[in-house]
């Protein structure tokens, strides 16, 4: 949970790695960045947690050291409404990447609902909520309680993770975190956040649904994003004006409404969109709470 918007990428920055930088050394290097956050990306995982203890810790000794919050994203071998063995091989997936959270100190596992298959639609989230209860459960069991369970919105058609979904989900199970992915949502309803009021509307939901709380400590995804009929296609920089949603619109809704979210860049140029993010953002508050320096 966030004490102010905080902004950082999805997974080490192509220029970190050039640098030859250590896991442990991201969380220095993006203090240096005036970054604030960082999502782990455990997406290629299986049942096990494929860090070593040691350097989990690590990472969430330098990001505290560093004031960077910390998020993992779990494997994308997730579906909680398949076959009985694909949702218990799921559950297993997703208390790996809990416990690897729980040692890095990590708030949240980010992860995909899964897809709607032979079951129906209307039954899908019913499903999820079965198999996520018996996930906290066993979580707590193994003294995991910090951890929250994030369920994103998804971007493709035959994926689970519609906004009322994941508010569906949010709901109904204890120790969820609320993941909103702008871009998947903007592909999913084919360019749905044309103007300010259309973020606004999405935020007003989630208040309505979930309360205050969640709105301002709202876990969210960034980019910009073409695509087609079934969805999401590809993720693009911000400066590619062909394509939505326009960060500088959210900016507006999150100043507006004073919230606090985590906001994680997933354009090609992770670090620097985030930065790019982080300033317009500082930009619109300023402007909201000072109106007259417009013309000064
Ligand atoms: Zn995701």
């Amino acid at each position: 949970m966030a004490d102010r918007p905080r902004f950082g990428p999805a997974g080490v920055p192509p220029l970190f790695r050039i640098l030859g930088a250590k896991l442990s050394d991201v969380p220095g290097l993006l203090r240096e960045e005036g970054l604030d956050a960082f999502e782990y990306q455990a997406v290629q995982w299986g049942q096990k947690p494929q860090i070593k203890q040691k350097d989990a810790e690590n990472l969430g000794f330098e990001a505290r050291k560093n004031d960077v919050l910390l998020s993992l994203h779990g494997s994308y071998y997730v579906n909680l409404c398949g076959e009985k063995e694909v949702v218990e091989a799921s559950k297993r997936r997703l208390i790996a990447c809990a416990t690897a959270a729980q040692w890095m100190g990590a708030y949240v596992v980010v992860f995909h609902l899964g897809f709607y298959g032979r079951a129906e639609k209307k039954e899908a989230p019913r499903n999820c909520i079965d198999a996520l209860r018996d996930i906290i459960e066993t979580m707590n069991s193994l003294g995991i309680q910090k951890v929250k369970l994030g369920p994103e919105t998804m971007g493709k058609h035959f994926q689970l993770g519609t906004l009322d979904e994941v508010l569906t989900i949010c709901e109904e199970v204890e120790q969820t975190q609320l993941v909103i992915d702008w871009a998947h949502l903007h592909a999913r309803y084919r360019g749905r956040f044309k103007k300010v009021d259309d973020f606004r509307a999405v935020v007003e939901e989630v208040e309505r649904r979930l309360g205050t709380e969640a709105v301002r400590n709202m876990h969210c995804h960034f980019a910009k994003i073409e695509f087609t009929d079934k969805g999401e296609r590809r993720h693009h920089v911000l400066d590619e004006a062909r394509y939505g949603p326009d960060f500088q619109m959210l900016a507006e809704v999150i100043a507006e409404f004073n919230l606090r979210p985590v906001i994680i860049c997933e354009t090609p140029i992770l670090d620097i969109d985030a930065m790019k993010m982080r300033d317009t953002l500082r930009k619109v508050t300023k402007k909201q709470s000072n109106p007259a320096s417009e013309h000064s």
